[in-house]
């Protein structure tokens, strides 16, 4: 039995307004001695806050770089990391740190960055477990859109001309993370409800299979009581008690998963985003309402869910897919040996061939 041994955040602050600390926090690392010593900083901020008030509160000095990011069009690509990695070392060399705000995409962009001032070469040279060779420079995560967990796992997914996978090592996990749940409060009814659901899915995965333990139920049974205080019943909603809760059950989730592991869903949803560039957690949404014989009550009680927000998935969308698109997808489902190991037990290949991924495929 491999014990799974796993790097936290170093430093975690939380609460509504606690945005505001981050110029006192990043004051102690402009000069750090362990820093490069150019002294300034590179901001990654998601465009969505261009023009609005959060963007005056970074506190950016004159010598600083705020790259402001379009995460719509595709989700983060090595191309892309490559690209901001060398336009910022080529006018002023390496930063004191990355401070990445925004959602996932923002968050994996700031992960992956920091390792790449110190990594020589292409990211898509390190996407895999441990292939990192230097340790990254500071980063700090401000996350304002919760539930992809990625403010605390210690992976940064990148999607290369070969394969979407991660940066994974210890040096991905961010050195601080500021948690200010008033941040989250501007997300769209739909967007609020996708990324939730994948706190929700990663909860139910890693609580259903073969890896989930005493550490990470923990985890999972109270992220789970947030989400259904967050999406169920009377007190459900876009409420400022229920943006405090999801942040915090964003990251329970992302913990639970991190010691045992997603399952059938994720590996689905894997095949959606690199073949068809559906974004993670709408993708994920697509395929676990059709899994109801691996995951019955967390099936139903999703599509509750999106019942109460008013919030409908599209259903028939195989139909127009040709039997190379449902290949090329399953081949990438199916080689996420380690979910299927976790869903469906050691013997998996005895009972998940390509056949069956395929015919997953057919009910979205
Ligand atoms: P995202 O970062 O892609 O953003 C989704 C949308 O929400 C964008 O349109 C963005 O502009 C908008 N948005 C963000 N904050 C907002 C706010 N406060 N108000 C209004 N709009 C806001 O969203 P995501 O779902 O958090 O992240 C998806 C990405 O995360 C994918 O690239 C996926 O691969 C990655 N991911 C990473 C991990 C990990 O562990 N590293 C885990 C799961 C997913
Ligand atoms: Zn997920």
């Amino acid at each position: 039995m491999i014990h799974k041994n796993f790097k936290n955040i170093d430093k975690v602050v939380f609460g509504r307004g606690s945005f505001d600390n981050m110029a006192g926090i990043l004051a102690e690392k402009r000069n750090d001695p362990a820093s490069s010593g150019t002294g300034f900083f590179l901001f990654v901020v998601d465009n969505y806050f261009a023009g609005k008030d959060l963007l005056k509160r970074i506190p950016a000095e004159a010598n600083d770089i705020v790259k402001l990011i379009d995460v719509d069009p595709h989700e983060p690509t090595t191309e892309q990391i490559d690209a901001l990695r060398d336009e910022v070392m080529n006018s002023k060399g390496i930063p004191a740190g990355v401070i990445g705000i925004g959602g996932g995409s923002i968050m994996d962009i700031a992960k992956a960055v920091s390792l790449m001032f110190t990594n020589e070469g292409s990211s898509t040279l390190y996407q895999g477990l441990n292939l990192i060779k230097n340790p990254g420079i500071y980063h700090l995560g401000v996350p304002t859109i919760s539930g992809t967990g990625a403010e605390v796992s210690m992976t940064a997914v990148l999607t290369g001309p070969e394969k979407k996978l991660g940066l994974k090592c210890d040096w991905t996990v961010f050195n601080q993370v500021i948690l200010d749940p008033e941040l989250i409060a501007s997300v769209p009814t739909d967007k609020w409800l996708y990324t939730g659901m994948d706190t929700y899915i990663h909860c139910i995965e890693s609580e259903n299979g073969t890896l989930n333990n005493a550490y990470s139920h923990a985890f999972a049974e109270q992220s789970l009581k947030l989400c259904r205080e967050i999406y169920l019943g009377d007190k459900a909603g876009q409420t400022p008690e229920n943006d405090d809760k999801l942040m915090v059950a964003s990251m329970m989730g992302g913990l639970s998963l991190t010691y045992s592991e997603v399952g059938v869903c994720h590996a689905l949803s894997y095949g959606l985003s690199k073949i068809l560039h559906e974004k993670h957690c709408y993708a994920n949404c697509l395929a676990f309402q059709h899994l109801e014989d691996y995951y019955g009550e967390g099936v139903r009680e999703l599509k509750q869910m999106l019942v109460q927000h008013n919030v409908e998935l599209p259903q028939g969308l195989s139909k127009n897919w040709s039997d190379e698109i449902i290949t090329a997808m399953a081949q990438v489902a199916y080689n996420l040996p380690h979910m299927w190991n976790h869903a469906i037990g050691p013997d998996w290949k005895e009972k998940i061939t390509l056949e069956t991924i395929k015919d997953l495929y057919k009910r979205l």
